[in-house]
C-alpha cells in the first residue's frame, strides 16, 4: 500500500511552508480574519502566491500552469487551509470554475481567462441558487433568451456570495423554454461581467456577519461568446464538476486552527484551581474532534486520490463534503462548551476568550451544512450512488 504524496510532491510542501511561515505574517492573517476572507489581503496574498510560483502547479502549461499532477493543488490547500483557517485565500475560479472553462470552454475562452485565473489576478461568483431553486436546482427559472449573436438574460439569484467584489458571475439559466426543456434540460452556463448593465447586486447577511447577495438581472445583454461549451448543456456541466469542486473546497486541513486554539487555551487555562487541560471532559472533547479530524483528512485523501488517478468518483467527494462540514459544528459545539458562559462573547469584547473566534466559528458553522448543497441532500447522494439504494 502506498499512502501518501511523492517525494517531490513533500518537497513542494516544504517548500510551500517556509514560504507561508515567512510571508504569511500575524498582520495579514489578523487583518484578513477582521475582514472575513473578502478584504484586499485575501486577494494581494493569492496573487503573491502566483508570483513566487505556488500557483498553477496543476493547471496545464499552455494557460499558465506547471502542467503537474492535481496533487499539488491539494497540497496548497491543505497548508494554506492549517494556518488560514475558514477563509482561504484561494477563489472560486481557480477551486471550482476553472476547471469547468478547461474542460468545456472553447479555445478563445481558455485563453482569455484560465491564465488569469491560475495568476490569481481575476475573482468569480457562483450564481446557481434562486429563491425557487436551491435543493431544487433544476427547478430553476432565470431566463437567458438567445438573440443569435447575445442572450438576453433576466431574473434572481440568491445566496450568491461574492459577488459584491467578483468581477465575474458563473451564471446558471435557463435556455430551452419548451416542454422538452424543462428540469435540468435545458438549462445553460455563462460568464457575465459584473459591472454588465442590468445587473444589481444587493446584500444579504448571515448570522456570522458575513455578506452574501441577492443578484438581479433586468436584460442583460450577454455576448454568445460567453456561452460556455454548448447551449442546454450547463447542468450536466455543473454536475461533472462536483466532485473535483468538493475536493477543492472541503478541505479538513481548515479545522485544524480551531482545534489548535481550544487545544492551547485548554494547556493555558486554569478552572477551579486546575489546568483545563487535567479536566477529563475537556480531555475527552479534544480527543474525540482530533480523532474525527484525522479520519476526515483520510477520507478527504481517499478522494483526491480517485481524481489525481483519473478513477471514477461517485459518493466519495459527497461524503467529505458532509463529514467536513458536520464535523466543523461538532468541534465548535465542543469548543463553545469547553469556553463555557464567556464563550458566548463576541469579536471586540475584552472578555471574549480566544478574541471570540470559537464564538464567530459556531455561527459560521451553520452555513457550512447549507451552503454547496445541505447533508439532507449530501446523504441521498451518498444512499444512491454509494450503497445503491433507490432514489429517494
Ligand atoms: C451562506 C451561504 C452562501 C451560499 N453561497 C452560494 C453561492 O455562492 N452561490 C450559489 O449559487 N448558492 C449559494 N448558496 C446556496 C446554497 O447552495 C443553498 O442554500 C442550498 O443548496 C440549499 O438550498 P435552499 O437554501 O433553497 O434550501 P431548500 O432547498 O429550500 O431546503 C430547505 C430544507 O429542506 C431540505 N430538503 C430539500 N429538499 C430535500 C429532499 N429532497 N430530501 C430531503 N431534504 C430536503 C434541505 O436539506 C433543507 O434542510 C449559499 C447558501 C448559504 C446559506
Amino acid at each position: 500500500m502506498n499512502f501518501g504524496y511523492t517525494d517531490e510532491e513533500e518537497r513542494f510542501r516544504q517548500e510551500l511552508a517556509v514560504f507561508l511561515d515567512k510571508h504569511l505574517t500575524e498582520e495579514i492573517a489578523r487583518q484578513n480574519w477582521e475582514d472575513k476572507g473578502v478584504g484586499p489581503e485575501a486577494r494581494e496574498f493569492s496573487r503573491k502566491l502566483a508570483a513566487y510560483g505556488f500557483l498553477g502547479m496543476g493547471w496545464p502549461e499552455e494557460y499558465g500552469g506547471k502542467g503537474l499532477p492535481p496533487a499539488y493543488d491539494f497540497i496548497l490547500l491543505d497548508e494554506l487551509g492549517k494556518r488560514w483557517g475558514a477563509h482561504v485565500p484561494l477563489d472560486v475560479g481557480y477551486t471550482m470554475v476553472g476547471h469547468t472553462i478547461l474542460r468545456r470552454g472553447s479555445e478563445a475562452m481558455k485563453k482569455e481567462f484560465l491564465p488569469k485565473i491560475v495568476g490569481g489576478e481575476i475573482e468569480f461568483c457562483l450564481g446557481y441558487t434562486e429563491p425557487n431553486a436551491g435543493s431544487d436546482l433544476a427547478a430553476m427559472m432565470m431566463r437567458a433568451e438567445d438573440k443569435g449573436d447575445h442572450f438576453l438574460i433576466s431574473g434572481q439569484k440568491t445566496f450568491n456570495t461574492e459577488c459584491h467584489y467578483a468581477d465575474y458571475h458563473w451564471l446558471a439559466a435557463r435556455t430551452d423554454f419548451s416542454p422538452q426543456g424543462t428540469g435540468y434540460k435545458g438549462v445553460s452556463l455563462f460568464i457575465v461581467d459584473m459591472d454588465a448593465p442590468g445587473v444589481t447586486v444587493r446584500p444579504l447577511w448571515t448570522m456570522s456577519g458575513e455578506r452574501t447577495n441577492e443578484v438581479y438581472y433586468d436584460e442583460v445583454k450577454v455576448p454568445r461568446e460567453r456561452l460556455v461549451g454548448e447551449k442546454n448543456k450547463g447542468f450536466y456541466y455543473m454536475m461533472e464538476a462536483l466532485g473535483s469542486e468538493r475536493n477543492q473546497v472541503f478541505v479538513p486541513s481548515r479545522l485544524r486552527p480551531v482545534l489548535n486554539m481550544l487545544l492551547a487555551y485548554a494547556q493555558e487555562t486554569r478552572y477551579q484551581d486546575r489546568p483545563l487541560s487535567k479536566d477529563p471532559v475537556v480531555r475527552r472533547q479534544l480527543a474525540r474532534a482530533a480523532v474525527e479530524l484525522e479520519v476526515a483528512e483520510v477520507v478527504a485523501d481517499h478522494s483526491r486520490w480517485l481524481e489525481a488517478l483519473e478513477l471514477p468518483m461517485t459518493h466519495q467527494p459527497e461524503m467529505t463534503k458532509v463529514m467536513v462540514s458536520e464535523l466543523e459544528q461538532r468541534l465548535v459545539n465542543a469548543g463553545m462548551r469547553i469556553l463555557g458562559p464567556y464563550g458566548q462573547l463576541e469579536e471586540g469584547s475584552p472578555w471574549a476568550p480566544l478574541g471570540g473566534r470559537i464564538e464567530w466559528y459556531y455561527l459560521h458553522s451553520f452555513m457550512t451544512t447549507i451552503g454547496a448543497g445541505t447533508s439532507e441532500i449530501g446523504r441521498n447522494v451518498i444512499a444512491q450512488r454509494g450503497l445503491g439504494l433507490p432514489r429517494g
